[in-house]
């Protein structure tokens, strides 16, 4: 009875803020690049390929420890149960939003996907999770966006960084930091992905990551099938 007891509260506590952050924190560069933690998939839910349960199946199938579903602008993912109940999914959003003349992509890892003030943030039609063109007019204010991702628990990442067309990353980077900003994506295939916008390198932006101690996160940025 001690033991199943322990097991519920250390599965609860499992699911809280500060316990997301410090797991995420402790994945490696490993971690991301022998396929043990992906934190950037999409699916049909905004414009992804596959379905939450299909990527939960892949995950499980190939030894994922950790998965996030990171759909544009919508948590509509996290509303089937058979993603709820799931252990191995860390919670997850992708915002579109506007930070001076930078256009940017936020992350946001281990948020209460029930918090009404992050809901509010989200697309009101499903275009608006989709398509690029009705995507860039993002009216999200970041400082706003990165408040209500840390009043919902979570951390506000920055997405494959290098594709953001600032002049100056470090001075972005800082801006960044000073609403908030908690990590950035280092690890992401660029060459895979956006090769053609890439502005800096991603040894620059690991740099600024460790320059202001920054959490490291990474993920393949899935639009197919296949995880
Ligand atoms: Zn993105
Ligand atoms: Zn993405």
């Amino acid at each position: 009875m001690l033991q199943l007891c322990y097991y519920f509260i250390t599965n609860k506590v499992k699911k809280t803020m500060s316990n997301y952050t410090e797991l995420i924190k402790s994945f490696t560069k490993k971690d991301y690049e022998e396929k043990r933690v992906n934190l950037h998939i999409h699916t049909v839910c905004s414009d992804g390929q596959a379905t939450p349960s299909e990527i939960l199946r892949q995950a499980k199938e190939k030894g994922y420890k950790y998965v996030s579903i990171s759909d544009h602008n919508t948590l509509n993912a996290y509303f089937s149960n058979e993603i709820i109940g799931s252990d191995i999914i860390i919670p997850a959003v992708e915002f579109d939003v506007w930070c001076g003349y930078v256009f940017m992509h936020l992350l946001a890892y281990g948020i209460d996907v029930n918090n009404e003030e992050l809901q509010k943030f989200c697309a009101k039609t499903k275009k608006g999770t989709e398509l690029d063109i009705i995507r860039i007019f993002s009216g999200r204010d970041i400082k706003k966006l990165i408040q209500a991702v840390h009043n919902s628990g979570g951390i506000a990442v920055l997405a494959h960084p290098a594709c953001c067309w600032a002049f100056s990353m470090d001075k972005f980077i800082k801006k960044l930091i000073s609403y908030g900003l908690d990590g950035l994506e280092v690890y992401y295939p660029y060459k895979r992905h956006r090769g053609i916008i890439k502005f800096h390198t991603v040894h620059a932006i690991e740099k600024l990551a460790d320059k202001y101690n920054l959490i490291k996160t990474g993920g393949t940025d899935l639009h197919s099938f296949e995880l």
